[in-house]
């Protein structure tokens, strides 16, 4: 019983192009910090495809094709003023989808203690018949809506903590109080949603940050508002959208979290899981810009998952 690591070289290949923040870099820092001594017994996979039907349980098919129709043969397409496809960005993008599907079915399946995707291009922006935000498939609400489906799971939870606010994984979750949204972001910020009064059904959390606000802020929003709620949700499977931007050198965004601080909110999410769903975790990467911080992040939040690991 281990932590499973799943990535795959194609999603390199989704080329953003010069200077866009959500490189392919990001997961070269992610795979450098990885290859520490200390992640050797990482049950390491590579992704496999998405089937597009586990898409369209959340994505409308006119979205999907209209997805698959923008890819161009070659240079970029821009579908939004943020979001930019490639050659490389649709097997990129089955590939992101497939890791966290998969993650879900081993770890449900009780071949791993939790998991952890190296993937990208990320999700938790697109809408159900949106792409925005760097994002074109919403791979999280994609895997919860699969774990329902396959594992017979009736409850599932995601916890954001990415510094933007899961606009997309909220609309998906909007009217559906069996799954739960939990988020902390900073606010101002991209997207614009993501206030205290969005809650759904009761079944969306969202507690936003202030420009400035650090790691002892974001600890008062997991212990007042996320964990209370979830606590109570009580899920079957715990999914965690993993951004890193709220990093205090991260150039997008203006919060003020450390290494440690991600550190800490991994091993309150593992606690939760353990209490609820005999640990079952499965964490996906978002956001998270500067490539030191990303990698020594992504380190501390890999480690953890690792400790809980029988
Ligand atoms: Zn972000």
């Amino acid at each position: 019983m281990t932590t499973l690591l799943l990535t795959h070289p194609a999603c390199l290949e989704h080329d953003t192009g010069y200077g866009h923040p959500e490189r392919a870099d990001r997961l070269r820092a992610i795979g450098d910090a990885l290859a520490a001594p200390t992640f050797k017994t990482l049950k390491r996979e590579q992704a496999p495809l998405a089937d597009l039907a586990a898409i369209e349980r959340l994505h409308p098919t006119a979205y999907v094709e209209m997805v698959k129709a923008s890819i161009p043969k070659r240079d970029h397409k821009w579908l939004d003023p943020d979001t930019v496809v490639s050659p490389g960005s649709w097997e990129a993008a089955l590939r992101a989808t497939g890791a966290c599907i998969y993650a879900v079915d081993q770890v449900m399946a009780g071949n791993a203690d939790n998991a952890f995707c190296a993937v990208r291009p990320p999700g938790h922006h697109a809408e159900p018949s949106r792409a925005m935000g760097f994002c074109l498939f919403n791979t999280v609400a994609i895997a919860a809506l699969h774990t329902r489906a396959k594992h017979g799971a009736g409850r599932v939870a995601v916890v954001d903590f990415d510094v933007h606010h899961g606009n997309g994984t909220q609309a998906a979750f909007w009217s559906d109080k069996d799954l739960f949204y939990g988020s902390t972001h900073q606010m101002p910020l991209f997207p614009g949603t993501g206030a205290r009064d969005e809650t759904g059904v009761g079944n969306i959390f969202n507690a936003p940050l202030a420009p400035g606000d650090d790691g002892d802020d974001f600890r008062m929003a997991f212990e007042q508002r996320i964990l209370p709620a979830l606590d109570q949700f009580a899920p079957d499977l715990l999914l965690v959208s993993a951004g890193f931007d709220a990093h205090v050198r991260d150039p997008l965004a203006q919060l003020r979290l450390v290494e440690e601080d991600f550190a800490w909110v991994t091993e309150k999410l593992l606690e939760a899981a353990a209490k609820h769903c005999g640990g079952k975790l499965v964490s996906t990467l978002e956001g998270g810009y500067d490539l030191d911080a990303l990698g020594a992040s992504t380190a501390v939040h890999v480690e953890t998952l690792m400790g809980a690991a029988s």
